[in-house]
């Protein structure tokens, strides 16, 4: 455990998901002694769906000691397709750089917690924060089970539809919705699809788009992004029979290969529903007084961009080191918005791109067709997804205010 230099000696992270583990084990490793208060009676093990964690976020993990743990878990994705209808074309991928590592959200969860713990993080359960008291000197957080808890600082790391982003601005943007809901399936698909292995594709269908990959069991994932004019949250959406979602799956993707193939062997079992797909806006007050946000919360990029669990990790990381060396909670804030804003702005504006994309009316997608290859031909890979892949903390050199960095490479 390094020395902070900050006054700040405790905090209090809400929420256990990504950032929540991954800010707790980086703030003791500042030597800020952290506490998690998760919503949840329990560490969400099992839950379904996976996620692709980018090399920036796999570097971030590094820092705390948790990426070797996803790697042994984790699909590497070796390589990456398009298809645009049966128009199908290898992306080219950045050299140096380590391929995408697909992991179960519930395999992710458990190593970030275990990593946690092993540090000294200690978890509570079951704690729902419902508002907060202010002091000077502490901040409190009051909990929907009548108990209550004091530190130095409050971070929210509660997620898309955070309660603290609304203490810290009863004005802030909510999340906006994409248009799209999601479901991940698991097929037993045999010799009718046989993806090669570790190859994942985003494949852009009549009415809807989908991804799918190969994973080590020999099964097929696919993800389904099923344009929906009305909103529903997780709860919503899950409240309706999963029988009823395949039928709605099967004819969205009915005529495109293999999507129809994918989403009529799909069973009820073997569907997750994952809920209705966020994107931050910007967020006008990203801190006030002694609470500040991280992760989704602050900067929920869509799954377009597959960064979003990456982000949140940097950003924890982030906020730790400059919670470790400026001298007081609100100049650290400052710092720490410095260093992150300028970035998860730029990469949420291309998930907006790529959302926009994935619904496009029947002239938007034969001009897709015909420019496909085009694209390809002028576009500047590293100049597109280099500063977003390349981006390295580095952790030991002190944190100031006024940095404003995009893609901090070293
Ligand atoms: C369909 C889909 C696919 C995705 N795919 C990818 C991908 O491939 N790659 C990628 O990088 N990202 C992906 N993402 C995004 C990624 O899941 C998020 O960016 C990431 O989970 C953000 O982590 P977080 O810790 O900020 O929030 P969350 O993971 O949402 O965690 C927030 C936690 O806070 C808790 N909480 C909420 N309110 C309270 C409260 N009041 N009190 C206490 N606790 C509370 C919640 O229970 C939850 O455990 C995807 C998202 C979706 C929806």
């Amino acid at each position: 455990m390094s020395t902070a230099t900050s006054k700040v000696r405790t905090a209090m992270v809400i929420g256990g998901g990504i950032a929540g583990p991954v800010a707790a084990t980086a703030l003791l490793k500042a030597g800020i002694l952290a506490t998690v208060y998760e919503a949840y009676p329990s560490l969400a093990e099992g839950i379904g769906g996976g996620l692709a964690l980018a090399p920036n976020g796999l570097a971030a993990l590094g820092i705390i000691g948790a990426d070797a743990a996803v790697r042994v878990l984790a699909t590497p994705v070796t390589g990456t397709v398009m298809a645009v209808g049966e128009n199908t074309r290898r992306l080219p991928s950045l050299a140096g750089v380590e391929p995408l590592q697909i992991i179960g959200r519930g395999d992710l969860h458990r190593v970030l917690h275990d990593r946690a713990v092993e540090s000294g993080v200690r978890f509570e359960y079951g704690k729902r924060l419902v508002g907060v008291t202010e002091a000077p000197d502490s901040v409190t957080a009051r909990f929907d089970d009548g108990t209550a808890a004091t530190a130095d600082v409050l971070i929210g790391a509660d997620g898309v539809r955070s309660t603290v982003r609304t203490l810290i601005d009863p004005k802030a943007p909510g999340a906006a919705y994409t248009g799209m809901l999601g479901f991940q399936g698991y097929v037993d698909a045999g010799p009718d699809l046989d993806p090669e292995p570790g190859v994942m594709t985003f494949a852009f269908g009549k009415r809807a788009y989908y991804l799918f990959w190969k994973m080590a069991d020999g099964r097929v994932t696919w993800g389904a992004n099923l344009p929906s004019k009305q909103y529903m949250s997780l709860a919503e959406a899950r409240a309706v029979p999963a029988g009823q979602w395949l039928r709605t799956l099967r004819d969205t993707y009915a005529g495109d290969r293999p999507g129809e193939l994918l989403a009529n062997r799909t069973t009820a079992e073997d569907l997750d529903i994952t809920g209705a797909i966020h994107i931050m806006p910007p967020v006008p007050h990203w801190y006030r007084g002694r609470m500040v946000l991280v992760g989704d919360a602050v900067h929920a990029p869509s799954n377009s961009t597959g960064q979003g669990a990456s982000l949140a990790i940097e950003s924890s990381i982030q906020l730790a080191r400059c919670l470790r060396d400026l001298p007081d909670a609100t100049s650290a804030f400052r710092a720490y918005e410095g260093l992150r804003r300028e970035r998860v702005e730029r990469i949420t504006k291309r998930g907006a791109r790529t959302n926009s994309a994935k619904t496009p009316g029947p002239v938007a997608r034969k001009a897709m067709h015909a420019l496909m290859p085009i694209f390809f031909k002028v576009m500047n890979l590293e100049k597109v997804m280099g500063w977003e892949q390349r981006y390295r903390i580095d952790w030991d050199a002190p944190a100031v205010i006024g940095t404003s960095v995009v893609a901090e490479v070293s």
